[in-house]
């Protein structure tokens, strides 16, 4: 039962991989990620001196916190509360929609803007509040291009990165009435007289946070439009909902994180706005909300932590795995199926949604190691792929005829008799399908290998042969 479930799985991402390969302007969009992004990111590293120490210092100091989380959490809640601020504990999505729908509810609120957060994604939570009569507008720019076209982010960083300017153009022409062309400034123009509007008017501000600083009980949000600041400051109450893996224990370690983070992103030394926002706002403070909540989110991240693929919770969401992945750049985030897409998210998301559901993403990857290495906190992805796929085997999740295979394959890996006669075997037939030196095609299940490349033809020798004839043995 659980293999076919992962079987038509398994098709749907090659559907929807195949359709995104179809995509022209999808094609387009991503091949601008190698000039933009990934190459912003590897000249910052380049041009900041010690570079790699500071990765590897981001790196510890997110080990060692989440090697004592228990205890930076109580002191988070302590010093949120000491300020004045709520804390909210969330075991999972549903919990989390429920406490921000009761605070919502309690404040007679009816109308949200929110600036940028994959954890509400990852909980649904628009849908949940409109369901609830309440309006939701997303104010970072990608964001608010989806949420008009009604369509989920692709990236972490840039949601709206599968679309072209043109297709952005037309999204709010057609919503709006309007006749907008595909400058950039033409349509953040029109954006930002809406948005405003939408910031007068709102009640509550929903936030997600980069960073949770447990000394001094600080939410830490980065943007780049000034968006977050508006979210943050303008509507009476502020509500944050934020993963538990965020915290960082001291206020020293900040400026460690914005450093990597910002380079890693987008190339930026720094973001534009980085806020922090500690409680509500105090006696002779200028601004800030009246009423501050933060939502503790766990959503199985505790029972990650204890896993060997704890690992994967040091990621800082800086998108910068998927914009160098040769997989993701050619399909884009939304073939992966999830709220997190490329190589951190074919990690993350069969952890949080399970394996059966998910049987394709940790195969989407040649595991080339290129995430690793622009990984700014330096996850082991390829590791971590190769583990979710050997827990996909301990769970029975992998499709019978490729478990099959693969352990024939193991039998004939530990015997030099039945290896020989296998290569052997396969090298005649591969030569009696060559011509000028390629196969062109490759028969049944194999044909997949020569459907857009040919197969080099095997050497005459084998490695074997002629290392038994060099050796004389
Ligand atoms: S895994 Fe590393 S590179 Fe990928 S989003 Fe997380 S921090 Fe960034």
């Amino acid at each position: 039962m659980t293999s076919r479930f992962a079987t038509h799985e398994h098709h749907e991402f090659l559907e929807a991989a195949h359709e995104a390969l179809g995509s022209p302007n999808l094609q387009l969009a991503l091949s601008r990620l190698g000039e933009t992004l990934a190459a912003g990111n590897r000249s910052a590293f380049e041009r900041l001196p010690g570079s790699s120490l500071l990765r590897d210092r981001a790196r510890a100091i997110k080990d060692e916190t989440l090697a004592h989380l228990d205890e930076h959490i109580e002191q988070l809640e302590r010093a949120v509360t000491a300020r004045g601020g709520h804390v909210h504990f969330a075991s999972d999505g549903a919990d989390a929609v429920a406490i921000v729908r009761e605070i919502i509810r309690q404040a007679g609120a009816s109308r949200v803007v929110k600036s940028k957060s994959m954890v509400t994604e990852e909980i649904h939570l628009n849908q949940a509040l409109e369901e609830a009569g309440v309006e939701v507008t997303e104010t970072d720019f990608g964001e608010f291009i989806i949420q008009v076209a009604g369509e989920r982010p692709s990236h972490i960083v840039g949601p709206a990165l599968h679309k072209t300017a043109e297709e952005m153009a037309v999204c709010l022409n057609e919503r709006f009435n309007e006749n907008l062309t595909k400058e950039p400034h033409v349509m953040a123009q029109f954006a930002r007289g809406h948005l405003r509007r939408k910031f007068a008017a709102a009640d509550v501000g929903i936030t997600g946070g980069n960073f949770l600083v447990a000394e001094t009980g600080t939410v830490v949000i980065i943007s780049n439009e000034g968006n977050a600041r508006l979210t943050t400051s303008v509507p009476r109450i502020m509500i944050s909902i934020v993963g538990i893996e965020k915290l960082i224990p001291r206020f020293a370690d900040l400026p460690i994180f914005l450093k990597v983070l910002a380079r890693a992103a987008t190339g930026q030394k720094m973001s534009i706005y980085t806020s922090l926002v500690t409680g509500p706002r105090q006696p002779g403070e200028a601004d800030g909300p009246e009423e501050t909540h933060l939502v503790l989110l766990d959503n199985g991240r505790s029972r990650i932590l204890g896993s060997p693929m704890r690992e994967s919770l040091f990621c800082i969401r800086c998108g910068a795995c998927l914009n160098i992945c040769p997989v993701y750049r050619k399909i884009g985030g939304h073939a992966y199926g999830g709220t997190y897409s490329g190589p951190i998210g074919a990690v993350i998301t069969p952890l949080f949604d399970g394996h059966a559901q998910n049987h394709h993403q940790p195969h989407a990857s040649s595991l080339c190691g290129a995430c690793q290495a622009a990984c700014p906190v330096k996850i082991q992805i390829p590791e971590l792929l190769v583990r979710n796929r050997a827990a996909q085997h301990d769970e029975h999740v992998t499709p019978r005829g490729e478990e099959f295979i693969y352990r024939i394959w193991n039998r004939v890996l530990q015997s030099p008799f039945w290896y020989r006669v296998l290569t052997r075997t396969t090298s005649r037939l591969m030569s009696w399908l060559a011509k000028d030196g390629w196969v062109k095609r490759l028969p049944g299940p194999l044909a997949g290998w020569t459907s857009c490349r040919d197969f080099p033809a095997p050497a005459k020798k084998s490695f074997r042969d002629q290392w038994r004839e060099e050796s004389g043995r």
